[in-house]
């Protein structure tokens, strides 16, 4: 670390873990001076953007919005860069391009302590930048903080969870690779207009889809919606014949909440 004061910093997600962590950072030390941020992409649920107004009305502080570059340099910018090669699992460049660069710029070389909302039922790995002068702190960790925990400070806050979490489970951009089948079909009930969007970047003629093996266009025919709901039905009925008396994570959210985070980005799904 340099001499310079050292910055505390909570990077929001637009998810319930980085929520959580912001609402128990407050409630637990007010004594710190933090800043709020959050990486837009501009591609993000209008959901996303709703729920972090909320959370500043709760946090009575500003929420820092990063974006790419000032002006056209988003997502469309660098997709063309990419020569239209979308991003996926094996390459996410949108994550390092919208979301980690932004960030490492808004940091430049002061020294940071960067708040992460990984949970003590986790076992993720942590890193959001290697940057020497970023030091990750993992305040849900060292409180033995679980996912039951993080429902009930939302609960008791009263900022709740965000309104997609009816139909998907994670944070990010509206045509995040990450999502499941079922999300999507969620998407396209919920939000037909992003649905095209993330329809029209696709070309599967030359193998770019957001799904790997299966084009939106696909996926959104009537009779292969219904068998992905189907499918997800009986995962969840599956699921819930296994499960012991109801927990208030199922209670709260409504529904059986499973969460493999199959590799997702820190940033993004917080
Ligand atoms: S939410 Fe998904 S699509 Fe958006 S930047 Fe993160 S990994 Fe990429």
């Amino acid at each position: 670390m340099n001499s310079k004061p050292v910055r505390h910093i909570l990077l929001l997600s637009g998810g319930k873990d980085s929520t959580a962590l912001a609402i128990y950072m407050r409630d637990h030390h007010p004594e710190l001076v933090m800043e709020y941020v959050f990486c837009d992409t501009h591609k993000e649920l209008p959901e996303t953007y709703e729920y972090l107004i909320r959370i500043e009305s709760y946090l009575g502080r500003p929420i820092t919005k990063l974006a790419a570059e000032e002006g056209d340099r988003g997502f469309d910018h660098f997709l063309t860069l990419y020569r239209g090669y979308l991003p996926s699992p094996q390459m996410r460049w949108c994550t390092r391009q919208l979301k980690i660069e932004p960030f490492e710029k808004y940091v430049g070389d002061d020294p940071v302590y960067l708040y992460v909302g990984i949970r003590a039922d986790e076992h993720r790995e942590g890193f959001i930048s290697t940057k020497p002068n970023i030091t990750p702190l993992y305040p849900f960790k060292e409180a033995g903080i679980n996912k039951e925990d993080v429902f009930r400070i939302l609960q008791d806050s009263g900022v709740d969870l965000p309104e997609y979490y009816e139909w998907r489970t994670r944070s990010g951009c509206y045509f995040c690779f990450f999502q499941r089948k079922i999300e999507w079909v969620g998407l396209m009930e919920t939000h037909p207009d992003k649905f095209e969007e993330a329809k029209a970047y696709e070309k599967p003629e030359e193998g770019y889809t957001w799904v790997q093996g299966e084009s939106l266009d696909e996926l959104s025919r009537p009779e292969r919606a219904q068998e992905i709901r189907e499918q997800d039905a009986k995962r969840k009925a599956q699921v819930a014949a296994k499960r012991k008396p109801r927990t208030l994570v199922e209670m709260f959210s409504g529904e059986v909440a499973e969460e493999d985070d199959g590799g997702a980005c820190l940033i993004c799904h917080l």
